[in-house]
């Protein structure tokens, strides 16, 4: 059997944080606000990861209100995240796109595939990493934050 999962997240740039997208460090003058390193890719691929399994959203098993996860780095979000789904499923592969009006993400991706992979125990062939503008429209396209979305598709083990 098959489930398909999706994610969303968004987060506001903010001055003397380092930023981290699908676990790497991007050179750039923002990072992003947020309780944890603010890895939008992270947080959209593990709603999608729980949401097709069925087992809720990020909030809810990582709640902002945690002082445990105050500045974490996501990669160990989306391990517990694997952890959780890994005895019953199989993921077949995930698809990401990145909404960013800047930075460029391209020279990066290669290296976001390998951290994603290396986290989850798939192959970088069995994830995707693109990225779209917005062409200057909206809060992405005024450069005031990024948003990402994931898909997932898991097949059941069991
Ligand atoms: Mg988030």
């Amino acid at each position: 059997m098959m489930r398909i999962g999706q994610g969303f997240d968004a987060h506001r740039f903010t001055a003397g944080k380092p930023l981290v997208l699908g676990g790497v460090l991007i050179p750039h003058p923002f990072g992003l606000e947020a309780h944890s390193d603010g890895d939008v890719i992270i947080h959209a691929l593990c709603d999608a990861l729980l949401g097709a399994a069925g087992l809720g959203d990020i909030g809810l098993h990582f709640p902002d209100s945690d002082k445990r996860f105050l500045g974490i780095d996501s990669r160990l979000l989306l391990q517990k995240v694997h952890t959780l789904i890994s005895s019953r499923y199989a993921i077949v592969n995930i698809d990401i796109t990145l909404l960013a009006q800047v930075p460029k993400i391209a020279p990066f991706v290669e290296a976001m595939r390998r951290t994603l992979a290396d986290d989850l125990m798939i192959e970088p062939s069995d994830i995707s990493v693109k990225a779209t503008t917005t062409e200057h429209m909206g809060f992405i396209g005024r450069e005031e934050g990024l948003a990402a979305m994931a898909i997932v598709l898991l097949e059941s083990k069991i």
